[in-house]
């Protein structure tokens, strides 16, 4: 993959920085002229990844959640959300529509099901103690101003 510019960050995973990120993510991408439709897609969809790493990784503690968003060649876009929390048993089962180990908290288990109609791609790798890597790409339309 060709990389034409890209940002790091991290945070402490405090709910407030839920929408910070989402912004920084956005403020990064306006270089490659997204429409209204495809920026609100992956502010959405960055939304679910870092709400995931808060409330599940870390629940009841504090911990970091790094971001690496790329713009690619081809007007792709890249974004990796990282935690080092408590990771996920069976990743197939967590991705299924409707699937939440949180039902007392009003989560309804679709975080995962946003993130994949929402980029074109999501790949989520997961290690039980050790954390979670989201990887999301999406490819954004050639259109005349
Ligand atoms: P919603 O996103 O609709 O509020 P949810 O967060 O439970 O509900 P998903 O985002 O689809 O639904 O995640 C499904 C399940 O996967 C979660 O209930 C949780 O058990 C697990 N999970 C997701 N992300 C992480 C993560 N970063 N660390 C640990 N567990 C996670
Ligand atoms: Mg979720």
């Amino acid at each position: 993959m060709e990389v034409i510019n890209e940002i790091r960050f991290s945070m402490p995973s405090h709910s407030v920085n839920e929408s910070a990120a989402r912004a920084v993510v956005s403020s990064f991408l306006i270089q490659a002229d997204p429409t209204v439709e495809e920026l609100s897609d992956i502010r959405t969809a960055v939304s679910e990844a870092v709400t995931n790493s808060v409330v599940h990784a870390y629940r009841g503690t504090t911990g970091t959640i790094e971001l690496t968003v790329k713009l690619l060649r081809g007007r792709e876009i890249y974004i990796k959300v990282r935690d080092r929390g408590c990771g996920i048993a069976d990743v197939k089962q967590a991705m299924e529509p409707l699937f939440t180990t949180a039902p007392e908290e009003e989560r309804s288990g679709i975080g995962f099901s946003v993130m994949e109609s929402f980029t074109d791609k999501l790949s989520v790798k997961s290690i039980p103690g050790k954390g979670t890597t989201v990887i999301m790409r999406k490819r954004l339309s050639e259109h005349g101003d």
